[in-house]
């Protein structure tokens, strides 16, 4: 059941709040607008503190999970919206172990987590990470050419999908590598004072995706409204990558092989040495799940 506004998404799981700009492309963050602003809380900054949420917040994700294992569905969470979870701050340690334990537990919905810090990645992995979970995206924005070395990194970590978020779209992206690259969000800049995106940007990506078999999501043209613009040349793009392993039940940390499947592992699968400690589960490389998405709503590029 879809409970968010984000198009690609079913619903959103904020484990903490807070966050620092990192780059031209937070340069209008939403989440600090509506964090320190709306919300009245000072979490933004390099010395300002991050807020785990409340219990309930948390409590929400283990009913999203009763509710998808019911329908026998697979549903998407992007996690974070208010925060950026690979952030390496001090207030967030512990609740990052905690949630790898929650996405642990809930095998039929797929998290997305999205990051500016490709970079700490591998430090936050759990040990157990192998080939990656079967219900973890990891995706990092790159929202120029500035930035396209965040792609560079993503490829390096093996995932079940790797995901690009091209929003706000603040210049064309011809250079950008796209191998090993599953899926790219295409999005403008919504709200007051947004940098127009040239729509011809999306149609390069959108043609590239379609060259190198990169599924291709067209979220939004830029505009003052969020939404706005959801087609591009007339055309819905909403649709979503196979994961190169899926696996229900109880997830395993690993479930697959190099060159398993109709999408091959192209990641090195180290796990990452100085990970944070998250439980002690071990590899289960057998096995590779039909790379399948219950919920997609479209095939694959
Ligand atoms: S990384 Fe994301 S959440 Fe953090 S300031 Fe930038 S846009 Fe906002």
């Amino acid at each position: 059941m879809k409970e968010t506004g984000i198009s690609w998404t079913h619903h959103t799981f904020n484990p903490w709040m807070g966050c620092q700009k990192v780059s031209q492309g937070c340069k209008h963050c939403y989440a600090e607008k509506m964090v320190t602003g709306r919300m009245g809380k000072p979490l933004w900054g390099p010395n300002s503190r991050r807020q785990v949420t409340s219990e309930a917040t948390w409590k929400n994700v283990e009913k999203w999970q009763r509710d998808a294992a019911k329908r026998g569905v697979v549903e998407r969470v992007f996690c974070a919206s208010l925060a950026d979870f690979f952030e390496d701050h001090p207030d967030v340690v512990d609740a990052r172990l905690k949630a790898w334990e929650l996405f642990r537990r809930c095998p039929n919905l797929h998290f997305q987590l999205l990051t500016k810090r490709p970079q700490n990645i591998r430090r936050f992995l759990p040990r157990d990470w192998g080939l990656g979970w079967a219900n973890i995206w990891l995706g990092t924005s790159v929202e120029s050419v500035e930035v396209a070395h965040r792609a560079d990194i993503l490829r390096q970590i093996s995932a079940t999908v790797k995901f690009i978020s091209y929003e706000p779209a603040l210049g064309p992206l011809h250079t950008l590598d796209l191998k090993g690259i599953d899926w790219v969000i295409f999005g403008g800049e919504s709200g007051p004072g947004y940098r127009a995106a040239d729509p011809q940007w999306a149609r390069d990506m959108r043609d590239r995706c379609a060259r190198e078999r990169v599924t291709f999501f067209h979220k939004q043209s830029s505009a003052f409204r969020p939404g706005q613009g959801e087609t591009l040349d007339g055309v819905l793009h909403h649709d979503f990558p196979a994961p190169r392993f899926v696996q229900l039940g109880i997830p395993k940390p690993a479930l697959a092989k190099a060159g398993g499947g109709a999408g091959t592992v192209d990641g090195d699968g180290a796990a990452a040495a100085d990970a944070e400690t998250v439980g002690a589960g071990a590899v289960d490389g057998d096995g590779v799940a039909p790379p399948t998405d219950p919920s997609r709503s479209h095939a694959a590029a």
